[in-house]
């Protein structure tokens, strides 16, 4: 089969590999029809991890069933089904309590298991024509018959608009509350939707590129351009000085001024500095325990200098973390088939697999228009 793999820094190509194939009784085979490329992608694309060369890339993926294992006993060939981005047993302490995020039996040693992606188990990623999904009866996510004509609103459930809502979940978005969300890619415009579905009376959401911030703009949010670097006292002026009810982070360890350069405690201590005394904080951009590229002495190991002092005084409350997909996806899906949620607008991008590493050049420059890329392989 054609896959995209990783070979280093800056380079992937798309090859041809052994096809996918099921391995153990409880696996699942699916035919790739959709797969995006995600921030997080960007972050091995860059070098920034330590994923190894030859891995097939992908984490957000949708396709249809064409062979089942033997243990497998609700997935059915021919059934069209959207996968969270982690892998998850569903027997272990944590998939029983829901976060599959962090399961505890399919990557030992470890916390939670993902497609294609650093540090999550030697799952192969979907960006390819074939994906072997373990434990497909807990993981796969059945879609309604209106599925072909809305793929590119279902795909988002495999990770990002699920994420997105998980931020506001993290952050405890409630109706009425005041939400600054700092990033505008992705994820960062995911938890601006989420926290109008929730009913949000006030939304701000910072980047410094145009193009993320008029999509910002175009769904009735307020964009804050922080190319003068003044995001704290635009959100504080938004709030009558308080500063925000809620804050989300969704950008992560590679946050940069609005000079380009990478900063990174940058925007941990700006939410702190934006969100009210006693306000919450969900951070779903990504940091990680080790990062030897950075520059920063600390951000090599994996730690920044956070404000905790005036975290501490303002009462704030923060929780971290892998969405768990597998907690919110079928209620989302159920917006989606309702016409209530249409996650596609975000899209800008469609291209065959072949395009891939082009489309990751544009993406991680975030060239102007590049928002969310879907490949049909
Ligand atoms: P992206 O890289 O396309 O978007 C990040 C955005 O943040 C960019 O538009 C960038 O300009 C902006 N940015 C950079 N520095 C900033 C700053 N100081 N203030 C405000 N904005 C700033 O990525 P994405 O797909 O939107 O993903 C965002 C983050 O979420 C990544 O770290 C990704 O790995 C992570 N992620 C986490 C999960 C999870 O489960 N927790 C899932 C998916 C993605
Ligand atoms: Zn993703």
């Amino acid at each position: 089969m054609k896959a995209l793999i990783y070979n280093g820094p800056r380079d992937v190509n798309v090859i041809e590999v052994p096809d996918a194939k099921i391995e153990r009784s409880t696996d699942v085979l699916v035919k790739i029809t959709t797969t995006n490329i995600c921030g997080s992608d960007l972050h091995m694309y860059e070098g920034r991890t330590d994923v190894e060369s030859g891995k097939i890339l992908g984490h957000e993926n949708l396709g249809v069933v064409i062979e089942v294992g033997e243990a497998v006993d609700r997935i059915k060939v021919g059934d069209r089904v959207c996968l969270p981005f982690n892998i998850a047993c569903g027997f272990c302490k944590n998939c029983e309590r829901g976060l599959t995020g962090f399961c505890l039996t399919v990557n030992p040693g470890t916390a939670g298991a993902a497609y294609g992606f650093a540090g999550m188990g030697p799952y192969s990623g979907g960006q390819a024509e074939y994906l072997r999904v373990p434990y497909g009866d807990f993981n796969c996510l059945r879609l309604p018959p209106d599925s072909e004509d809305k793929e590119n609103d279902y795909v988002m459930l495999s990770d990002i608009f699920p994420t997105g809502y998980h931020a506001t979940e993290l952050a405890g978005v409630k109706a009425g509350d005041t939400v600054a969300i700092y990033g505008a890619g992705p994820v960062g415009l995911m938890a601006a939707y989420s926290a109008q579905l929730k009913g949000a009376s006030k939304i701000m959401v910072v980047d410094t590129h145009l193009d993320r911030l008029a999509l910002a703009e175009k769904m009735g949010v307020i964009a804050i351009n922080n190319s003068e670097g003044t995001a704290v006292s635009q959100i504080l002026e938004h709030t009558k000085g308080q500063g925000a009810d809620r804050g989300c982070e969704c950008v992560g360890y590679q946050c940069c001024d609005h000079h380009n350069h990478e900063v990174p405690n940058l925007t941990m201590n700006s939410l702190v500095d934006s969100v009210t005394a006693t306000g919450t904080i969900g951070v779903v951009g990504v940091f990680i325990p080790k990062d030897p590229g950075a520059e920063d002495v600390m951000a090599k190991q994996g730690q920044i200098a956070f404000n905790f002092g005036k975290f501490w005084m303002k009462g704030q409350r923060m929780a971290t973390g892998q969405a768990n997909v597998k907690a919110y996806n079928r209620k989302l899906r159920d917006l989606i088939a309702a016409d209530i949620a249409k996650p596609s607008f975000i899209i800008s991008h469609e291209l065959p697999l072949a395009q891939a590493p082009q489309a990751y050049k544009h993406f991680d420059a975030r060239d102007a228009g590049w928002t969310k890329v879907v490949l049909k392989p």
